[in-house]
C-alpha cells in the first residue's frame, strides 16, 4: 500500500516509532531505577512433602516504582533483556539473593532453606563472562556453590553453544542448573541429551489441570518419570490447591511451589508448612 501511495511507511512508522519511544524510555527508566537502589528481591518456598519443610526458595526480582508501585518482573524483563541492562540487574539480583541466603544460613542454621534459585537470561548466560561472575559472588558472599541453583529456561540453552558451555561450568563450581517452565518448549526431551541438568521445574501449565483426566495429567506423570528415571529432581510449579498437590503427591512429585505454599516475600515463613487452604 506504502508503495502505491508513494508515502512509504507513513500509516505505520508513527505508531512504530512510538513503540520504540516508549521502550527506549522504559529502558532509561529501569537504568536509573537500578541505580537508585528501586528494585527489591522477594523469595518463594519450594517445600517438600511429605512434612512441608521450605526446602529451597526462588529469589524473584520486583520493580518498586515511587508512582506506579510494584511492577511486575513480566512487564520490565524484557525490556531490559532487550537493551542489555539484564546483564547488570541479573548481577545484582544474584548477588542480593546469595546474600541474602547466607544471611539466613547464619540467622537460622538447620531451619534456613537449603537453597536459594536465581533465574538467568539468556543474555547474561551467553556472555563467556557469566560463569566467572557467579564464581566471584560466591566467593564475595561467601555462599557455598551447593547452595546456588540456577534456573534456565529451554530457549536460553536451546542453541547450544557459550550457553551449554556456561552450564557446565556453573556444575563444575557446585552450582546446580534448574530447566524453567519444562515441558513448554519445543524439545524439552532432546534437550535432556546434551545439557547438563539437576533440576526440571515442571510448568504451571501442566500442575493446573493435573487433577483432570486428560492430558495434561498424563504428561505430568510422564515427566516425572522422566525425572526420575534420569536421576533428576522435579519441582511442580504454580500450585494453587490442596487438590493439585495430592494429584501431584500421587504421581510422585515431592518438590512443589506455588501460592498454596506461600506467596513470594521479602521474608518468607520457613516454618513448618501452614495447613492447605489457608492464605499466604
Ligand atoms: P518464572 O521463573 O516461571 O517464575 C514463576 C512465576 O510464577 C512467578 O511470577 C511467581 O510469582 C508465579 N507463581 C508462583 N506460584 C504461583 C501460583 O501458584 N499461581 C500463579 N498464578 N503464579 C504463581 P513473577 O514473579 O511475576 O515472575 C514472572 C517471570 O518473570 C518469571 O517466571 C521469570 O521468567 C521472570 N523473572 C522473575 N524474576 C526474575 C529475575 O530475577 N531474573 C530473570 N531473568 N527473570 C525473572
Ligand atoms: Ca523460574
Ligand atoms: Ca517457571
Ligand atoms: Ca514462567
Amino acid at each position: 500500500a506504502a508503495k502505491e501511495t508513494g508515502e512509504p511507511y507513513r500509516h505505520w512508522s508513527p505508531a512504530l516509532d512510538e513503540r520504540a519511544g516508549e521502550h527506549a524510555r522504559l529502558g532509561a527508566e529501569l537504568q536509573a531505577a537500578l541505580q537508585a537502589g528501586h528494585f527489591v528481591v522477594v523469595y518463594q518456598p519450594i517445600v517438600a512433602l511429605p512434612g512441608g519443610r521450605v526446602a529451597a526458595v526462588e529469589a524473584l526480582v520486583r520493580w518498586r516504582h515511587p508512582q506506579r508501585g510494584l511492577i511486575s518482573p513480566a512487564q520490565f524483563i524484557p525490556v531490559a533483556e532487550q537493551s542489555g541492562l539484564i546483564v547488570e540487574l541479573g548481577a545484582w539480583i544474584l548477588r542480593t539473593a546469595c546474600e541474602q541466603m547466607a544471611g539466613w544460613r547464619a540467622e537460622l542454621g538447620p531451619a534456613a532453606p537449603d537453597r536459594v534459585s536465581v533465574n538467568v537470561s539468556a543474555r547474561q548466560l551467553a556472555r563467556p563472562q557469566f560463569p566467572g561472575a557467579v564464581a566471584d559472588i560466591l566467593r564475595d558472599t561467601g555462599l557455598p556453590p551447593r547452595c546456588l541453583t540456577v534456573e534456565v529456561t529451554e530457549t536460553a540453552v536451546f542453541g547450544g553453544g557459550q550457553a551449554v558451555q556456561a552450564l557446565h561450568q556453573l556444575r563444575a563450581l557446585g552450582v546446580r542448573i534448574a530447566l524453567d517452565d519444562f515441558g513448554t518448549g519445543h524439545s524439552s526431551l532432546g534437550l535432556l541429551q546434551t545439557v547438563p541438568v539437576d533440576v526440571l521445574k515442571v510448568d504451571k501449565s501442566f500442575v493446573d489441570r493435573v487433577t483432570e483426566a486428560g492430558r495434561h495429567a498424563v504428561i505430568a506423570r510422564a515427566l516425572i518419570q522422566v525425572s526420575d528415571g534420569l536421576g533428576l529432581t522435579a519441582v511442580a510449579e504454580g500450585v494453587e490447591t490442596a487438590e493439585q498437590a495430592e494429584a501431584l503427591y500421587d504421581l510422585g512429585y515431592r518438590l512443589l511451589q506455588g501460592y498454596l505454599y506461600g506467596r513470594p516475600s521479602a521474608a518468607p515463613d520457613f516454618g513448618a508448612a501452614r495447613p492447605p487452604g489457608s492464605d499466604a
